[in-house]
């Protein structure tokens, strides 16, 4: 189900399928998502039914398990196929654990994004068929998420701040130092949700970040944070407290106080320019 995409992707994702249901609607409407998806289900009865595991996804893939009555297994890593269902691998414990299941066919699974490599093309065209999705059950209001500067998502670098930011004024040096190093700039959930200093913060319930490196300055590192720095190659880590969790998934620590750390590195990054 497709919405908000052009025809040039659509054109570009023939090459990595054999058949292709697209339906255009104006905005994301779960209802109408997931009875769409439905009717295909109950057409083409695939062995499993994925989905990428972001909210959107683990919403379809919930509603369309009550429609099917399909077991359904989220924060999937690692699907094989058995003579009769699927080896499943999913993570438990924020990130912290992995539990193999054995599933019956069929299924619905929520895969963790960046768990497969892209898959090759097929090497011809698949079919497309638009489906008529209906009229739009809700109403909605559609106001797009602000980002300031670089997408955190697509940067190779991203600083990232937590609660050690004791003011949202001193987010400047966050940004200064992302800044500097051509990067973007986030923050810990409570910084966004609960004092309304970002629109956006990275995490489990948040943005899941892959650069290439992640400083997080004045972050405890909290599973619910941390899983969404798996991806990260390096990670770095300014914290007062020693024993902070941050350390253990951090590869260069330093403890300190992040306002006289930050400034210095603010410093020396200038001068190294
Ligand atoms: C369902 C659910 C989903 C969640 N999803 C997310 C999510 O997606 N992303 C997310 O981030 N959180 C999420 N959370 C919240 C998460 O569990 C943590 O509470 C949160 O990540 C903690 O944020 P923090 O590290 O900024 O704050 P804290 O845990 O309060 O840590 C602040 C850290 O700053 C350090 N510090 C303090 N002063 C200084 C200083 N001057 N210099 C250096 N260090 C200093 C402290 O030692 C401490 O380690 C979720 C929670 C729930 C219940």
């Amino acid at each position: 189900m497709l919405y908000t995409i052009n025809k040039g992707v659509l054109e570009e994702l023939t090459g990595f399928y054999e058949r292709l249901y697209y339906s255009t609607l104006e905005y994301f409407d779960p209802m109408i998502v997931s009875k769409t998806l439905h009717e295909i289900v109950s057409k083409e009865s695939p062995e499993a039914v994925l989905f990428p595991c972001t909210n959107k996804g683990r919403m379809i893939a919930g509603l369309l398990a009550g429609l099917t009555g399909y077991d359904t297994v989220t924060d999937t890593v690692s699907l094989k196929p058995l003579s009769d269902g699927f080896e499943v691998i999913k993570l438990t414990f924020g990130g912290n654990a992995s539990a193999t299941l054995n599933v019956k066919k069929p299924m619905i699974a929520c895969i963790v994004s960046g768990s497969y490599k892209e898959s090759e093309t097929l090497g011809s065209k698949g079919e497309v068929i638009e489906v008529n999705a209906g009229e739009h059950i809700l109403s909605v209001e559609f106001s797009p998420r602000k980002l300031e500067g670089v997408d955190p998502s697509k940067a190779d670098v991203v600083v990232g701040a937590g609660r050690g930011v004791k003011k949202k004024e001193d987010l400047d040096m966050i940004k200064e130092l992302a800044s500097i190093l051509g990067g973007a700039w986030s923050v810990t959930r409570p910084l966004a949700a609960d004092y309304g200093w970002a629109d956006a913060w990275i995490g489990i319930s948040g943005l899941v970040i892959n650069p290439k490196l992640y400083i997080a300055i004045g972050i405890s590192g909290q599973p619910h944070h941390t899983m969404g720095v798996r991806g990260a190659k390096v990670i770095v880590a300014v914290n007062s407290d020693e024993s902070a969790p941050i350390f253990e998934d951090a590869d260069y620590g330093v403890i300190g106080d992040l306002y006289r750390v930050v400034p210095v590195l603010i410093e020396k990054l200038k001068k190294g320019k």
